[in-house]
């Protein structure tokens, strides 16, 4: 059986532990302000790249980084269920998944609490906000199969 509900519940108490913006993350972590799901690209030779880095991996350029707006579907890649966190106070189970996006990059994410997931199911980005402003995209099933 799952949740085939389609709201958004906030993000677990306590919030998981989210690194702090740098030079390079600062463009990705304020378009999560705004839940766009952006992914680097780069101006020299269009490739696309995630997560934010200094230099461009397929052409080794240091200059013309830029965050760009992507659809925020994907597919699962592979995924793990963790039944024993690494703190006491986070509830299980949990999700983790590698989402290969539409346009290429994968993202390492969290599973939207009671969906399940196989590999390759489509998904699409849904967000928990912090109380710092920023968010936390997770992904969902696009498609709940009819389960009856
Ligand atoms: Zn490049």
């Amino acid at each position: 059986m799952t949740d085939t509900t389609a709201h958004t519940e906030p993000v677990p108490t306590p919030e998981p532990p989210v690194p702090q913006p740098d030079d390079v993350t600062t463009a990705w972590w304020d378009a999560t302000r705004e839940h766009r799901l952006t992914v680097q690209q780069c101006s020299a030779c269009q490739a696309v790249q995630h997560p934010p880095r200094a230099v461009c991996v397929a052409c080794s350029t240091l200059e013309g980084l830029t965050q760009v707006d992507v659809s925020g579907r994907g597919e699962v890649d592979s995924f793990t269920v963790v039944h024993r966190a690494p703190r006491a106070d986070v509830a299980t189970p949990y999700t983790i998944a590698r989402v290969r996006l539409a346009e290429g990059p994968i993202l390492l994410t969290r599973i939207h609490p009671h969906q399940t997931v196989s590999i390759g199911d489509a998904v699409e980005v849904t967000w928990w906000d912090l109380t710092d402003g920023r968010a936390l995209p997770v992904f969902r099933p696009t498609t709940s199969s009819t389960t009856t």
